[in-house]
């Protein structure tokens, strides 16, 4: 379909605390809807072992983040944590709608907000709900990804987070995978107006 095909492009933003699913929620709905693509965001963090440029992230120094942040090069960013920064370029929103794709977004709950503000009606934010917090440190942990430090500091920005929850459209409690990946299947298909 090319972007014609699309009466307008709408996109979903999966935001939550850091472990509460939604990098396993956002693959699954990539894989069961076509007309979804991807927002690769860039970031200055250290790249994990499993992960790919410009598939997972587009890894790139903090002179360089710097560089594009003068030149007006992204929609929304946030240093998420401590001197990592973590932004959506204008280039890859303009990147998914030429393919006539809608856009798929994995952000922080801030980055959340700017999102909405910047497109409106056309997006909706969900919120990904652990189901208790404990649960949620506990899947951070069991993750296996981050350095004790980075464990530590993911964790105190969580409750902050956990009380984003009110500024979005749609609440998701990721309990059982299996519930949640059907709910998250049948708010798409609402959204996007699409018979899955
Ligand atoms: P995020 O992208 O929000 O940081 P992930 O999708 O990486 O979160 O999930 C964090 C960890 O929790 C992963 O190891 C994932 O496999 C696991 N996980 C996700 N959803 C569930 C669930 N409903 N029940 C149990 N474990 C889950
Ligand atoms: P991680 O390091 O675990 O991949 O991501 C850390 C946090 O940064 C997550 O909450 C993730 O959703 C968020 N994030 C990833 N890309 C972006 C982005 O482009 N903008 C914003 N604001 N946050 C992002």
């Amino acid at each position: 379909m090319d972007s014609e095909g699309l009466s307008q492009h709408k996109h979903l933003v999966f935001t939550a605390p850091s472990g509460a699913g939604k990098t396993t929620i956002v693959r699954h709905l990539l894989k069961h809807f076509d007309e979804l693509d991807f927002s690769v965001s860039a970031t200055t963090r250290a790249k994990r072992a499993h992960e790919t440029h410009g598939k997972d992230y587009y890894f790139m120094s903090k002179e360089e983040f710097e560089t594009k942040l003068q030149n007006n090069k992204f929609v929304e960013y946030e240093e998420v944590y401590k001197g990592q920064y973590y932004g959506t370029l204008m280039s890859e929103v303009e990147r998914i709608e030429k393919k006539g794709k809608h856009i798929i977004f994995d952000i922080d709950v801030k980055g959340a907000v700017s999102i909405k503000e910047a497109f409106g009606d056309r997006v909706l934010t969900v919120f990904i709900k652990p189901p208790s917090f404990e649960i949620l440190k506990q899947r951070l942990i069991d993750r296996n990804t981050e350095s004790e430090d980075a464990l530590k500091t993911r964790i105190s920005r969580m409750k902050e987070e956990l009380g984003f929850e009110s500024k979005f459209d749609r609440v998701l409690v990721n309990d059982l995978l299996e519930v949640t990946l059907e709910e998250a299947e049948h708010i798409v298909s609402t959204f996007l107006n699409l018979e899955h």
